[in-house]
């Protein structure tokens, strides 16, 4: 008889079998940046995440750079919010700060900057606002501003976040036109509308003050309409692509890493990391097991860089297994 068993008799025999690992150098670690002084406080939504000022965001990068992992995406909490999202684009923002203090301290670490106006626009929206409908082209520009503007800062990525039609493309000239033609972009390219970004509203104070933004993010029934959006962020000039939210959308990621040989990232969303921590705090699951499970479905799916909450976690574990 043959006997798939034999390859599971022991620890030792599984591990030269196994086919999926993920390691340190996969991980990327989002940070919520606020501004003002003297702030490390709790989202209460997502337990063990902060909302950190820059005076005390050493705190944070000292742990992650301990751990060796090799990047944190960043988004900016500004104190002024207004119709055009204008703090995303000023040279002394928030972010443009933030991203100037971590690159002075920590030349190696990557500095992936969100680039999106909804954490800074008065209405939530990712863009400019007429009619209650988000106009496209119009907010290309301010996108690209933004883009130079964290560029100029030091940003190593740029990552749009917004699901506008054409931004790749814009930002990549904005960048290019600017000098900086060598900083990558990673794009959002299969961002679904997701209830799984719950929590995050929080996190980054951006939940839209009115509707919702299904006219731009993806419908979450369609599967291949995703792989359409990353080949047109491919075309437009992407080095990076990515699928978010990440669980959920397994199907997904498999079929464009399939389709692509592009370096694909995945989104580990708050949502999902919520749902881990909550049945984790209810003594309902071991979080540990259920964690290293949920990041090597993902790298199995096929992506290569996951951004995650857990991303502490994650590397302190793996770590201490090595
Ligand atoms: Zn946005």
């Amino acid at each position: 008889m043959f006997r798939m068993r034999r390859l599971r008799v022991n620890e030792t025999m599984r591990r030269l079998v196994r086919e999926t690992k993920v390691s340190v150098d996969d991980l990327v670690c989002p940070i919520f940046v606020k501004e003002g002084n003297d702030i490390k406080e709790p989202v209460d939504s997502m337990p063990g995440i902060y909302q950190w000022s820059i005076d005390r965001i050493d705190e944070e990068l000292d742990v992650i750079s301990k751990l060796n992992i090799p990047a944190i995406l960043l988004f900016g909490i500004p104190k002024k919010k207004d119709e055009l999202g204008s703090e995303a684009y000023n040279d002394e923002g928030i972010v443009q700060k933030a991203i100037r203090h971590i690159k002075e301290k920590n030349k190696d670490l990557l500095v992936i900057a969100d680039v999106c106006l909804c954490e800074y626009t008065s209405h939530g929206h990712c863009g400019v606002v007429h009619d209650h409908d988000v106009d496209n082209d119009e907010t290309l520009e301010l996108l690209g501003k933004m883009a130079v503007s964290v560029a100029k800062a030091g940003a190593d990525i740029i990552a749009p976040s917004d699901m506008m039609d054409g931004r790749v493309e814009f930002i990549r000239k904005a960048l290019d036109d600017n000098g900086f033609v060598n900083r990558s972009i990673m794009a959002y390219s299969a961002k679904f509308a997701s209830a799984y970004y719950g929590p995050f509203r929080d996190a980054a104070d951006s939940a839209p003050s009115f509707g919702d933004r299904k006219t731009y993010q993806m419908d979450y029934c369609n599967g291949k309409e995703a792989i359409r959006e990353c080949f047109s962020d491919i075309d437009e000039g992407a080095d990076i692509i990515m699928v978010k939210p990440g669980l959920a959308y397994l199907d997904v990621l498999k079929s464009i890493s399939e389709q692509t040989e592009y370096p694909l990232a995945v989104y580990n969303v708050s949502g999902e990391y919520s749902m881990v921590k909550a049945a984790a705090r209810n003594g309902w699951i071991d979080e540990k097991r259920i964690v290293m499970e949920n990041m090597i479905a993902m790298k199995r799916a096929g992506a290569k860089i996951i951004i995650t909450y857990h991303a502490l976690d994650v590397a302190k574990w793996l770590n201490e297994s090595n």
